[in-house]
């Protein structure tokens, strides 16, 4: 029997992961802050998406995850958020039309800051510094003011996210989002891509079947789902007292919910069997993800979903295996079959970023396209051959012209990684890439 979950209970467990902050004072104060500022999104929305992602469980939908690695202060810019927003609304589109599945669609975006990091600190020639931990926590510049834990960042963050939050809700509810303005989603530098051309082509043909529509008396315009869209907001409940800070009693059912986004998922650092994540997370009615990899071993991760979702609520939990590109045919079976010996209803994601790193010859940081593309395969090929339901995919992208990732259809070489790398942590794919990312997904549902 587990003990009595409290917004602060994660206190009394082993916490990684976690800033150390010298004034007690200060983050009390940033602390009372948040609790009294207003949620930024509203529980019956965090259920909303829940039941969306209960569809997926059964396999009757997709969930399509996406956005920075880490957001900045730095890059917050109105431009920055529609492009990665526009993105994802194509990449959907390409899913839905071309996959002919609804697709869930939740960004990484509005609250993605803090990072968990391998070592404490930072090395370089003979200064030794605190590793940055997300502009939530410290700033990226090695320089001792800078990468002192701050805070009242955390303040700062809420304030981006709502902003971020605000305008994602004008976009999806406003009429940016309507089906009809399909093509001036496409972006200029996608041009030079061959995908932007096949997307033209999507783009014509929801036109005509639009135009159909309307010539046998249903107008469009008077249908919510081709209006508008629903939009989620996600980000890794890391950085706990700004979670328990954003911790809101539900009026309506009286159960805790996370009002920082409408969903939160636990890393792979930090989801370690009686963890501090893990104990936070098990109280908060949001959908949860929990991300699953090489260390992950099929006991523990059932005893997990035990905790995590006790009822077996589907929709609750959504696991996103990351395992590499040469190891997911060989390391994801063994968790489906557990996971389906014992009943849980999960939503099988893929990420297939995160286990494919690796430092190119200048020296970067980066993530070749074909081993993303391949770790998706693998993840298709598993869960084809268990009859289970692959089920969405997360990834780490954004709207802009970026040289992060190695190759895709307009081939990104190691020599052009310095051009436009501006990530301020992992490598994200391009607008480009994503688009292309999202065809070549599209054939893999319908094969
Ligand atoms: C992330 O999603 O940014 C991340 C740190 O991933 P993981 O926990 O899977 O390493
Ligand atoms: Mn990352």
């Amino acid at each position: 029997m587990a003990d009595k979950w409290t917004p602060d209970s994660w206190k009394s467990h082993e916490a990684r992961h976690l800033p150390r902050y010298e004034d007690a004072r200060a983050l009390a104060d940033a602390e009372h802050t948040l609790a009294n500022y207003p949620p930024l999104v509203f529980a019956g929305e965090a259920r909303a998406l829940k039941r969306d992602l209960a569809d997926v469980a059964q396999g009757k939908a997709f969930l399509l995850q996406g956005g920075d690695c880490a957001e900045s202060f730095a890059e917050f810019h109105p431009n920055n958020i529609r492009d990665t927003f526009r993105v994802l609304l194509q990449m959907a589109v390409v899913l839905t039309y071309a996959g002919k599945v609804p697709v869930v669609k939740v960004g990484r975006m509005a609250g993605q800051f803090a990072k968990p990091r391998s070592s404490d600190t930072e090395t370089q020639g003979d200064v030794t510094l605190p590793s940055y931990f997300g502009d939530n926590v410290n700033g990226i510049e090695f320089d001792p003011v800078q990468r002192r834990n701050d805070p009242e960042r955390m303040v700062r963050a809420y304030s981006q996210a709502a902003s971020t939050l605000n305008l994602l809700r004008a976009f999806a509810g406003g009429g940016y989002a309507n089906l009809r303005q399909v093509h001036q989603w496409t972006l200029d530098f996608m041009g030079r891509s061959p995908w932007a051309d096949k997307f033209a082509l999507t783009a014509d043909r929801i036109g005509e079947a639009l135009d159909f529509m309307e010539a046998c008396g249903v107008d469009p315009n008077t249908v919510p789902q081709l209006q508008g869209t629903s939009f989620f907001t996600s980000h890794e409940a890391l950085l706990l007292p700004y979670e328990q800070s954003m911790a809101r009693q539900d009026s309506l059912t009286g159960d805790w919910y996370d009002t920082s986004a409408h969903m939160l998922w636990i890393g792979d650092r930090t989801r370690f069997e009686g963890s501090a994540h893990i104990e936070f997370a098990r109280g908060i009615g949001n959908p949860l993800g929990m991300k699953v990899g090489p260390s992950m071993e099929p006991d523990a991760l059932i005893r997990l979903l035990d905790t995590l979702n006790p009822n077996r609520e589907a929709g609750r939990i959504t696991l996103i295996s990351r395992f590499g590109h040469d190891k997911v045919e060989a390391g994801l079976p063994k968790l489906v079959r557990a996971v389906q010996a014992e009943g849980h209803p999960v939503v099988w994601s893929c990420d297939p970023m995160h286990g494919n790193v690796v430092k190119a010859e200048s020296g970067y940081k980066t993530r070749p396209f074909d081993r993303i593309l391949s770790e998706v395969k693998g993840f298709y090929a598993v869960h084809r051959a268990e009859g289970s339901h692959a089920g969405g995919i997360h990834i780490e992208m954004t709207g802009q012209d970026v040289t992060e990732c190695v190759g895709g259809a307009v081939a990104i070489t190691d020599e052009a990684l310095g051009d436009r790398y501006h990530t301020h942590c992992d490598p994200r794919l391009n607008a480009a890439q994503s688009l292309e990312l999202a065809f070549l997904l599209a054939e893999m549902m319908t094969m």
